[in-house]
């Protein structure tokens, strides 16, 4: 008979949860809520005086002393266990700050980068000389960290990646070469997440401090929104990485790249929610003071369907998050907190909700797209202009769909291209079309 107590990734199509398994935003404790009140303090006090200079003049280099405001005030540590210093915080806890953070605009990206898929594949793949050498120094934002997986001809298809290691003769370092293309942090961070192939086939993840030599950062991206946040390309050239910082076994970078993308997109989908609900507290207010044919706008009923709308995303979208939030949480409870191995079992828990992760992450930023595309549309000119807000949040929410794995990869139903579990040749919308017999 089965000893699990709690429903599991998908199991939601075959049996229903009990009432008290799950999880929603009332369920949030004093401890949470006071760690989400940090959040918003940050921001009002951090974020908010120095909007125009993040945001409109596009300083990226600011994004280094936020991040190490955001450590001073725990927001780097909740994920960091807690005998490296750091929260070992729940994943409810995580998602309310992801959910928050990304009222900061640009530096939601930074934050992800740092505190998430910059920091997480030391938490679960390092061992414990890596996390006790790193995660204290992370947790507080003293060492600024950058994930690089992808490259500029792979992209959805990262286990197509160039980038090479190569060990020395004296089998003391690898010799990393190869170009990492929109790496968020690049232009500050101290460490690099990379990902390179071993002998030319074994794909391998490397934990690379800047201070190793042969890394050159490339010039900052001229993006369409999060102008405020570092993307640069980043060029290994003979970088020597000692074998001591392999991160997890040899040939099996690709189980690291995508467990951490499955909480990246977890992290994403809970940041959209912030997003959905900013979109709606800049334009609702809006509709019922703006008086066009004698009557409030908001009387109107396209404007009323609009707001229903994105309400209803809004909704769907924050009770998908925690609701797998909290059975995540039920699932990592019954791991025994003190086993050595017990890190990387939590993320073979959150492997086990992978499905719901990328559901979270589609249905996540489409319904922010909605909430910003709608929220311009009901400011109508007053929404294309700057000082209202939504005209930022509509370029930014843009990359959402696109990085943490495209929404189309996302979508994939066989999932090969992102979790690597069957071949792409099996897969109907992954494989390479077949050159007829003639061609
Ligand atoms: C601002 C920014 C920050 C980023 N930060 C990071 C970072 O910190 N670290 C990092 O490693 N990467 C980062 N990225 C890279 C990002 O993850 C990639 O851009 C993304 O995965 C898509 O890859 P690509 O751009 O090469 O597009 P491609 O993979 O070339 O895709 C192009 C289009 O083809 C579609 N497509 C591809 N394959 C399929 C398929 N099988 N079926 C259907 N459609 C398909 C895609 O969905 C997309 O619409 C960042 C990118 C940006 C722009």
């Amino acid at each position: 008979m089965s000893q699990q107590t709690y429903p599991t990734g998908g199991e939601f199509l075959l049996r229903a949860a009990a009432p008290a398994e799950i999880f929603t935003p009332e369920d949030f404790d004093e401890n949470q809520r006071m760690i989400a009140q940090a959040a918003r303090d940050f921001i009002q006090q951090k974020i908010d005086p120095r909007r125009e200079q993040i945001e409109y003049q596009g300083d990226t280099a600011l994004g280094a002393s936020l991040l190490q405001e955001a450590g001073a005030m725990g927001l780097l540590a909740v994920d960091v266990p807690e005998r490296f210093g750091g929260m070992g915080a729940d994943k409810a806890t995580v998602m309310i700050i992801s959910e928050l953070i990304s009222r900061s605009g640009s530096f939601a990206v930074q934050h992800g980068a740092q505190a998430g898929i910059g920091t997480l594949p030391i938490v679960y793949f390092g061992t414990e000389a890596q996390k006790a050498r790193y995660l204290p120094r992370l947790a507080t934002g003293e060492l600024l960290t950058a994930y690089a997986l992808t490259e500029p001809g792979s992209g959805s298809d990262a286990l197509a990646a160039r980038t090479t290691a190569t060990l020395n003769p004296a089998g003391t370092h690898y010799l990393l070469n190869g170009v990492k293309q929109y790496i968020s942090n690049a232009g500050f961070a101290d460490l690099f997440i990379v990902f390179a192939k071993i002998d030319g086939d074994k794909f391998t993840g490397f934990i690379v401090e800047k201070a190793f030599g042969g890394v050159v950062i490339g010039a900052e991206e001229k993006k369409m929104g999060i102008k405020g946040s570092s993307t640069c390309q980043v060029i290994l050239e003979d970088c020597p990485v000692p074998v001591a910082n392999v991160l997890g076994e040899i040939g099996k970078g690709h189980h690291i790249a995508f467990n951490i993308l499955n909480v990246g997109r977890f992290k994403l989908g809970a940041s959209s929610v912030g997003g959905c609900k900013l979109a709606l507290e800049w334009s609702v207010p809006y509709t019922t003071q703006r008086e066009q044919f004698g009557a409030p706008i908001s009387s109107f009923g396209l404007i009323r369907a609009k707001i229903a709308d994105v309400a209803a995303a809004a909704f769907a979208a924050e009770s998908m998050v925690y609701r797998t939030a909290g059975l995540l949480d039920r699932a990592i409870a019954t791991l025994d907190k003190t086993a050595p191995d017990y890190d990387l079992k939590s993320i073979l828990k959150v492997e086990e909700f992978s499905i719901e992760c990328s559901m979270i992450k589609v249905f996540g930023t489409e319904a922010m797209a909605l909430a910003a595309e709608e929220g311009v549309q009901m400011l109508g000119g007053y929404g294309y202009c700057q000082e209202y807000g939504l005209e930022r949040l509509y370029r930014d929410e843009r990359i959402n769909r696109i990085f943490e794995g495209t929404n189309e990869i996302n979508g994939c139903w066989c999932r090969a291209c992102c979790c690597a579990r069957r071949s792409r040749e099996s897969c109907p919308c992954c494989r390479p079309p077949r050159r007829s017999p003639r061609s």
